[in-house]
């Protein structure tokens, strides 16, 4: 099966902000899964949760969860 790449500087890379949510659990966002016209916000633990099924369905995915503070 084709799998969606996981990208640290996507062609429509934007920053991840404080306001920026996981769509599950309103934590902060760090990674970003761009599903056409669409995305998801996924915070470090529903990112891990979700991202076999995202690389299934997501056009990329922008990981950024090496930015995310120790
Ligand atoms: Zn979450």
């Amino acid at each position: 099966m084709e799998t969606a790449p996981i990208l640290d500087r996507p062609v429509d890379h934007r920053e991840l902000m404080a306001l920026d949510r996981c769509d599950s659990c309103g934590a902060r966002a760090w990674v970003r899964a761009v599903i056409g016209p669409s995305e998801l916000l996924f915070c470090g633990h529903h990112a891990a949760v979700h991202l076999d099924a995202l690389r299934s369905t997501a056009d990329f995915i922008q990981d950024d969860r090496d930015q995310m503070p120790a």
